[in-house]
């Protein structure tokens, strides 16, 4: 037999020493509401060694518990004697075993009981605590204790005893040792750490209990138990809302049961009408718990014959929208300050506002699952080409695209869609990149799903849904819904614009945003971008009117051919990059130079080789090999980027042209624009010389030719490892290095970024990889690659700007990162644009 535990047990009062770490959260709680003077039951905090003690099987000491008991024993008490005991973990979200009420009622206190509250009343909560005595502490089977009504109380008494082979025991004292026993090891066990674990709570988190006299809220007068809130949980608005039961504790109901919405309502009773003054009371205590927790609480009580008792307070759960809208209105209320408002915020939490939503409150039928690569969500009727997508807008019905991955062509069906969802694909798939830049919701690897474009219909588990039905996509959670689910709004309300602009007074790094078009770069506008760190050229030709010209142009065999081809290209090019340079207003915008190898302008199959035949006058045979002649093996390691540049220099050409030319045209409109030109897939130090000698020449044919006056800056994307490794040799020609960790994660991994969703689910699962890689910057692999380039950069370059403008740019860990390093800006999609000014805030703060 262990030796008996000292029971650690402080009687919560203002002064007493509670401290979280020792005695949880829910104790240190308890003593702000004591402190504030508000009618909390006498409470004792049990320390977490206590407890752990206890878990490890030393028996809690009977005398010191029967001592804390008598000293809340309180004559003429209804409840005298009787205690709740609950759990107190340093943090609330981690749970912990239930709470076990009216602990120390025995045949006396019973009989006590009936006088004071009737027979009913006190049968009933003596049943209730046999009953989870029996089950939860003595392991009996519950269906041996599952009796009701009258007589129920004497035959739940007879079986423990019969069962157990002794009385129900009538010690409070052992009642209570056991009550603490059964909780410590229920906190010890492995569903226990596995639950918290997954909450992010070390394995062997600390326990404090709390054991406090009983409020019974059944009795003479008006009793009941309730619990209150002041703003409504999913939008965060003021508004009162909770239960009250009136005559009822727990599952503990009497005849006289009734429940009461708390404030005035049409379709019944409400506690403010039955008692004005019980409500007066609750609103009085919740203002001062708001003031001093400094926090939306949700508070728990018991009234007996009109007086109330604060049992119990906790953190309002809210929804992503509702903490914003907390967060700014306490500190707008002096309560917080507007610093720690921001720090209250998570900043994928505002991803959340921008976009529909769907209810948390509704109901979800539940079809697949991938990862959600674009948060929000919509539901549409269910397409399989950009065709049908186009049709379907055309005809005003929304619909939903879905392929087993996108490629360039379907753009167009992107754009008239309101989700997309993918079989294939991962966080930096083509699917993804194009709907977080369009804003749409939008789900890829959903490996799950298998589609059959020819039958039309998409399959998921058991079930097969056609073209044209409806289903909901959950860009947020990355969940497939059949049917309509209800939605909420965006809520770009002025919560989310103040917190942004208090973001903005403590940030240190900038936030520039990814945008190819003039409509991408106006939401960039409206996020606050300080500016354009990425516009993929590339994508300005996936438009149904350029890409003819486009094609044009890489069927041209001879370079005269391509120059000629460039040249219907050139005005497009220009009017792109004079849009950009408007909209921007004097900011800055980084062009990037063509990046991808040319056969995605190409047509993928037959179908489209015709009619491509058709358009160009071309024999189908001639486009058949064209197409076959640019196909490549590995096409991302291919001809693309600054290797199409140098080996095509007419590409390039045109398009530093058309950027000066608008930077020629602005400057006469307006302030002089710097534009910033940017080399992508650089792996070498020549790479870069050869184009800026280009670059340069061009420059100054069209300073000659229209008597204009401009700089501008020439900069290098780091996406291969060499180029990080050689940073030093390549700054030396470079105004500026923007990391492409897109590029720089699929070569460092050696894993391709639109296939890796396959099996990521798989190695993140088994923790081979802790994140998705392309989601979370690796800091320890290429993340030591951006440092290795960035202080070889600096080093040659002292004052080089340095930025990341991969995906990661709009992730608040890998912006932290960035941060750390010193970068001067991340640049992300629009829509990422407010997570980032808010995850910039908090590493500044
Ligand atoms: C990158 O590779 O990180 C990048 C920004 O370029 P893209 O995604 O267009 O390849
Ligand atoms: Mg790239």
């Amino acid at each position: 037999m262990m030796t008996a535990a000292p029971i650690d047990a402080t009687l919560i009062t203002p002064s007493a020493g509670i401290d979280r770490t020792r005695h949880g959260w829910r104790a240190k709680c308890l003593q702000r509401l004591v402190r504030m003077e508000l009618p909390v039951p006498r409470s004792h905090a049990i320390s977490a060694d206590s407890v752990q003690k206890i878990a490890a099987g030393h028996p809690p000491d009977i005398d010191m518990l029967a001592s804390l008991l008598s000293s809340t024993e309180c004559p003429g008490h209804p409840a005298s004697g009787l205690v709740s005991v609950r759990p107190s973990a340093l943090n609330p979200e981690w749970g912990g075993p239930g709470t076990v009420l009216n602990v120390g009622i025995n045949d006396n206190c019973h009989q006590g009981l009936v006088g004071r509250i009737g027979a009913e009343a006190a049968d009933a909560i003596y049943l209730r605590f046999v009953q989870a005595y029996a089950i939860h502490i003595a392991r009996l089977d519950p269906d041996m204790f599952a009796q009701e009504g009258e007589g129920a109380l004497r035959e739940a008494l007879r079986t423990y005893a019969d069962e157990m082979d002794e009385e129900f025991p009538q010690n409070p004292a052992v009642q209570l040792a056991e009550v603490l026993r059964s909780m410590a090891r229920a906190w010890d066990g492995p569903t226990a750490r596995l639950l918290r674990q997954a909450k992010g709570a070390p394995a062997d988190a600390p326990l404090g209990l709390v054991v406090q006299e009983m409020a019974l809220g059944i009795g003479p007068g008006f009793c009941g138990t309730g619990t209150i809130q002041f703003c409504d949980p999913v939008t965060g608005a003021p508004r009162i809302t909770g239960r009250f039961r009136g005559q009822m504790q727990g599952s503990v109901r009497t005849a006289a049961a009734e429940t009461l919405y708390l404030t005035r309502d049409p379709r019944g009773l409400s506690l403010e009408e039955a008692a004005p003054e019980v409500f007066a009371d609750l609103v009085r205590f919740g203002v001062a718990a708001r003031e001093r927790l400094r926090e939306e609480m949700m508070i728990d009580f018991v009234v007996n014959d009109s007086r109330v008792s604060i049992i119990d307070a906790v953190r309002l759960q809210r929804s992503s929208r509702a903490s914003v809208r907390i967060a700014v209105a306490l500190a707008k209320d002096g309560i917080i300050p507007p610093e720690e408002a921001l720090m209250r915020v998570e900043p994928r939490a505002l991803s959340d506002l921008l976009h529909h939503q769907v209810d948390p409150r509704a109901p979800r039928d539940l079809i697949a699952r991938g990862i959600n690569a674009s948060p929000g969500a919509a539901t549409g009727k269910i397409v399989f080409s950009a065709t049908a997508a186009q049709a379907s807008a055309a005809r005003g019905e929304p619909c939903v695209l879905v392929r087993r991955e996108t490629v360039p062509e379907d753009i167009r069906g992107m754009h008239a869609s309101v989700a997309v969802l993918t079989e294939r694909g991962g966080m930096t798939s083509h699917a993804a990149v194009i709907a977080r830049g369009l804003g749409l919701p939008c789900i890829v690897g959903a490996s799950g799903i298998s589609i059959d474009p020819r039958a039309r219909t998409l399959r998921a588990g058991t079930r097969s849904f056609r073209e044209g039905e409806e289903i909901t996509i959950d860009g947020t959670t990355g969940e497939v819904l059949a049917g309509a689910a209800a939605m909420l709004e965006p809520a770009l309300d002025d919560s989310f614009a103040q917190l942004l602009e208090w973001s903005d007074q403590f940030r240190q790094i900038d936030v520039r945003a990814n945008a190819d078009t003039p409509e991408d770069a106006r939401t960039a506008r409206m996020f606050n971008a300080q500016g354009i760190g990425l516009c993929r050229t590339e994508h300005m030709f996936f438009d149904a009117e350029r890409l003819p010209a486009m094609r044009e142009m890489i069927f041209a065999d001879k370079p005269e051919d391509r120059r000629l081809a460039l040249a219907r290209i050139l005005p497009m090019q220009r009017d792109d990059f004079a849009a950009l340079f408007e909209i921007m207003a004097g900011l800055p915008v980084t062009i990037r130079l063509f990046d991808p190898p040319l056969h995605e302008f190409l047509p993928h199959d037959r179908e489209g080789m015709r009619e491509l035949a058709e358009s160009l006058d071309l024999p189908l045979s001639d486009v058949m090999r064209r197409v076959d002649a640019l196909s490549e093996f590995n096409p991302m390691l291919g001809m693309r980027g600054v290797r199409l540049g140098i080996v095509m220099p007419e590409i390039y050409d045109m398009q530093a042209r058309a950027i000066f030319e608008a930077t020629a045209l602005a400057g006469r409109k307006g302030d002089p624009v710097v534009p910033e030109i940017m080399i992508p897939l650089v792996s070498a130090m020549r790479e870069v010389e050869l184009v800026k000698n280009r670059v340069d020449a061009v420059a100054a044919e069209v300073r000659n030719k229209m008597h204009a006056d401009f700089t501008y800056r020439l900069g290098v994307m780091v996406e291969t490892p060499r180029a990080a490794l050689r940073a030093g040799d390549i700054a030396a020609h470079a105004a500026f290095l923007s990391f492409g960790t897109n590029d720089l994660t699929q070569m460092t991994y050696g894993l391709s970024r639109d296939d890796a969703g396959r099996f990521m689910g798989a190695y993140v699962g088994q923790g081979v990889y802790a994140e998705d890689p392309f989601h979370i910057l690796d800091q320890e692999g290429v993340g030591e690659l951006l440092m290795i380039g960035a202080e070889r950069a600096r080093q040659k370059t002292p004052g080089i700007t340095l930025s990341v403008c991969g995906e990661h740019g709009g992730n608040p860990e890998s912006i932290a990162f960035c941060h750390r390093a010193g970068f001067s800006y991340v640049s992300c999609s629009p829509f990422r644009v407010p997570v980032a000014r808010l995850a910039g805030a908090q590493e500044s703060i």
